[in-house]
């Protein structure tokens, strides 16, 4: 039957990505199974979405009882699941307030809008400014495409929406440009995930975190790829040593069902009053549900540790393969968001590895990037390894 389904150019959908030759129908775990029953290693999870591996368990379960009971009521209505599922965000941040949505962007949206209603409360009508850096990636929509610090993602949409500067990344010298006086808010990925796995260096933080606590310019990081376990701690700043105003979730959130969020501080949270943000469906219960069996499930799971066993496990091997194969030029990342920089791109790699069962990512043209479950076993990862090895030696030629 899934052979009558229309997959080519002929398509009703539009041709917005650049798909792989498969199509995938089934997953459970690490692992995935395409249209013609082949099995392969899914080192990408839906874009670090599937944190806990394919249709997991208890997330399914938790899921299936929502499924018989209510579905969507729209927030115009208390939805305890939606209570509970801030709370152990909450409970296991720095954060008092939360907003649920749908996505990275919209988390994105509701924080830039944030940031606006938070100058305006505090008397500065003229922080209007948001500060984003070379590289960025925040999302898709007119205003966070605007933020995406990246001319090949505005090219065509110009012009873009207004209010954002753009600065280098890790780059001392772009801290003396953070206030002009017109800034209000700042958005940091600390790994920059879609724009090639690059890490931010923890004392440039620092010192980006003194210098918007000094000044009232709120620091707020977009965690949609590195939130909720994807580096080894619940969020990525807990391994920074700073602590920022505000941070927007999605990717992981859900273990693969759609749910983002964005987390505040009281003294931000408090800029949004009745009226001022909405989401039809953000949070809602069958969503909120799969959010609150993902998140707790990580937690009670230990899978935090587990994320750092395994990262070290594949940076070890990964380190070896480099002595004996100098097209890997950089390891980069934390936790399971890893990149490897290749000398002549990341593309051959992958449809290498994918000719051996294998799926991972890249991140921009160079970088090979590797997403695995936050469940995945070191036995998976020896598989992945190998297969990169078979690889690498096959290209060395
Ligand atoms: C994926 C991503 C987004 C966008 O999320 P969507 O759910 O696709 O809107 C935003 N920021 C970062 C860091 C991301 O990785």
């Amino acid at each position: 039957m899934l052979n009558t389904i229309k997959t080519d150019e002929h398509s009703p959908v539009m041709n917005t990505y650049g798909r792989f030759p498969i199509t995938l129908v089934k997953g459970k775990g690490s692992y995935v199974w395409d249209d013609k029953g082949k099995k392969y290693l899914d080192y990408t999870s839906g874009i670090a979405t599937c944190s806990l591996g394919h249709v997991p368990d208890k997330v399914q379960a938790a899921l299936e009882e929502q499924l018989h009971t209510l579905w969507h009521c729209s927030n115009l209505y208390h939805i305890p699941i939606q209570e509970k599922l801030a709370n152990i965000l909450a409970e296991n941040s720095i954060f008092d307030g939360a907003f649920f949505c749908n996505s990275g962007a919209e988390a994105n949206e509701a924080a830039i809008k944030l940031a606006k209603k938070y100058a305006k409360g505090q008397g500065n009508e003229e922080r209007t400014e948001i500060v984003t850096f070379k590289r960025s990636f925040h999302g898709r929509t007119g205003t966070t495409l605007a933020a995406t610090a990246q001319e090949k993602i505005h090219q065509g949409f110009t012009p873009v929406t207004s209010g954002f500067r753009y600065l280098s990344f890790n780059d001392e010298a772009a801290l003396e440009q953070i206030d002009n006086g017109k800034t209000t808010a700042v958005l940091l990925e600390l790994v920059q995930g879609e724009g090639g796995v690059n890490v931010a260096k923890v004392d440039w933080v620092k010192k980006l975190a003194a210098l918007c606590k000094e000044k009232d310019i709120l620091l707020m990081l977009d965690e949609v790829q590195t939130g909720i376990g994807r580096t080894g701690s619940l969020f990525a700043y807990e391994q920074f040593d700073f602590e920022p105003d505000v941070i927007t979730l999605a990717k992981g959130l859900g273990g693969g069902f759609p749910i983002g969020a964005l987390l505040a501080k009281e003294k931000a949270a408090a800029a949004f009053t009745p009226g001022t943000h909405g989401s039809t469906f953000g949070g809602n219960p069958l969503a909120s549900t799969a959010g609150y069996a993902t998140v707790n499930a990580i937690l009670e799971g230990n899978i935090l540790e587990h994320v750092k066993k395994v990262e070290h496990f594949i940076l070890n091997k990964l380190y070896d393969l480099q002595q004996e194969y100098p097209v890997i030029e950089e390891i980069k990342g934390i936790g399971l968001l890893l990149g490897l920089e290749m000398k002549n791109g990341a593309a051959e790699y992958i449809t290498a590895l994918r000719e051996r069962d294998v799926l991972v990512l890249s991140a921009g043209e160079k970088v090979l990037r590797i997403l695995p479950p936050l469940t995945t076993s070191e036995k998976e990862a020896a598989e992945f390894i190998a297969a990169f090895q078979e690889v690498l030696e096959e290209k060395k030629n």
